[in-house]
């Protein structure tokens, strides 16, 4: 057995890098007032600010954009797009979005509102935004391992089981539905195990609340659970992928991460009477029920990307991508979030640059470093993300990380390891970073549009 995990493709197309020196980016960074968003793409190296809708789409995939039919109701690219859905989640209604946050505001146009109080392990930022601009609360319960950096164990996304069944006990007909986020992408792209999604679909259950998955990586947390959870190692990424969306009673997608589209998302769901007045809200903000925001050809594509984001070839690579990069940065005394998470690695900003207090927010500070060493660009998912209360008050998120999110099949073993030798770089003057102050910011989600100056 070779040793050496290739990337699982050739290149048929490329796009080319457009290179910049450090001292452009210097430049370039104070123009977008230091926040990593505002950059354009063209002076960016390595863009590693998501792997939201950025990865490579198969040669398969831009096949089946050619069949796309755009006929406005009833085109047999929905038919497929939803029969590919149902072939992994078993859902009754599959309600197709232009992307996740869609699907979120119609879910929570539905279970969102004022008083109203909705657990999940961690919400990802666009979801607790659409739920707190309902006038509804968010609430993480992930278990105490899952914001401790440096603990290893297995499932570090998983629900604190104890702290739900309290929360529900406590916050009784507060509580709308009960959410779990496979992977864990706020918590580091750590995975949920199956016991843990069942265990969780049996409280909600006793309860009476309806149980909804946000299923944005669920191939690459259905790859963890064929390797870490007991009795899972033989069976396969699909028939895992079912057992997880059997017990729940509804989910919602970003079909840009694990279905390898450039946009798409779904709301599937169960109940007859929600999916109806899901549907009469998608009528008025997507579209028609058999395209909601998508055109025929990205369906397509989707129906094709679901295929191949369940085999097994490919999620070893992907997920080794992590651990490769992940084990190096330890070797080079960089505090990692450990184990490597599904989708991305975190570096611990707070505790690698802990001359910068969390509300001097030392994750945008190693952002911007970053970019401006190696033009790679990167996101805070901290302070910056986190930080601002509903009060309008502001305190330290749980953890300061930046995120180095890898895009689907899209950059190689040389990228990693151009990657990590900005880091060997960082490690010497990372006591010369300074933190930043933020100079202008909207009321909800400010890390996307905020303005920063360098203390
Ligand atoms: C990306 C993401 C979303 C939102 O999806 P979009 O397609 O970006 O709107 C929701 N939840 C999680 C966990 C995500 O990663």
């Amino acid at each position: 057995m070779m040793k050496t995990i290739i990337e699982p493709f050739r290149i048929k197309s490329v796009e080319p890098i457009r290179m910049t020196t450090r001292a452009e980016r210097e430049a370039l960074i104070r123009k977008a007032n230091f926040n990593t968003f505002t950059l354009d793409a063209d002076d960016v190296l390595i863009d590693l600010l998501t792997d939201s809708g950025t990865g490579a789409m198969s040669a398969a995939q831009w096949s089946a954009v050619m069949r796309g039919d755009e006929s406005y109701a009833g085109s047999p690219s929905y038919y497929r797009f939803r029969d590919a859905v149902q072939n992994l989640m078993p859902f009754k209604h599959i309600i197709p979005t232009h992307q996740g946050r869609a699907a979120e505001a119609i879910l929570f146009s539905i279970f969102g509102g004022v008083g109203k109080k909705i657990p999940n392990n961690t919400h990802f930022d666009t979801t607790r935004g659409n739920i707190e601009a309902s006038g509804a609360e968010g609430h993480d319960l992930v278990i105490g391992e899952g914001t401790d950096p440096a603990s290893l164990h297995p499932f570090k996304g998983n629900m604190d089981l104890p702290r739900l069944a309290r929360f529900l006990e406590e916050h009784g007909d507060a509580v709308p539905c009960v959410m779990m986020t496979i992977t864990n992408n706020a918590g580091g792209g750590q995975p949920v195990a199956l016991e843990n999604i069942r265990a969780v679909a049996e409280l909600a259950r006793a309860f009476g609340k309806p149980f909804i998955i946000d299923g944005c990586r669920f191939a690459e947390n259905a790859w963890f659970i064929k390797q870490r959870e007991p009795g899972q190692q033989d069976r396969s990424i699909p028939d895992i992928v079912r057992d997880c969306f059997a017990v729940a009673d509804g989910m919602t997608m970003s079909a840009k991460k694990d279905a390898f589209g450039n946009i798409g998302g779904w709301l599937a769901l169960n109940d007859d009477d929600l999916a109806e007045v899901a549907r009469t809200h998608l009528i008025r903000t997507e579209g028609f029920p058999t395209y909601g925001g998508l055109a025929g050809r990205d369906m397509e594509a989707l129906a094709q990307g679901l295929t191949e984001i369940v085999d097994e070839d490919y999620l070893r690579y992907r997920i080794r991508t992590n651990e490769y990069i992940v084990e190096r940065l330890d070797a080079l005394g960089v505090p990692v979030v450990k184990p490597a998470g599904g989708h991305a690695v975190f570096i611990d900003a707070r505790s690698w640059l802990d001359h910068i207090p969390p509300l001097e927010y030392p994750g945008q500070a190693l952002a911007v470093a970053l970019y401006e060493i190696a033009g790679i660009r990167t996101a805070e998912i901290g302070t910056v993300m986190f930080g601002r209360q509903p009060d309008g008050s502001e305190k330290p998120a749980a953890m300061d990380l930046v995120r180095l999110a890898m895009p689907r099949r899209t950059y190689t073993q040389s990228h990693a390891d151009y990657i990590l030798e900005a880091f060997e770089e960082l490690a010497e003057i990372r006591r010369s970073l300074k933190g930043l102050r933020i100079t202008h910011e909207p009321k909800l989600m400010r890390h996307f549009t905020c303005r920063y100056e360098q203390l």
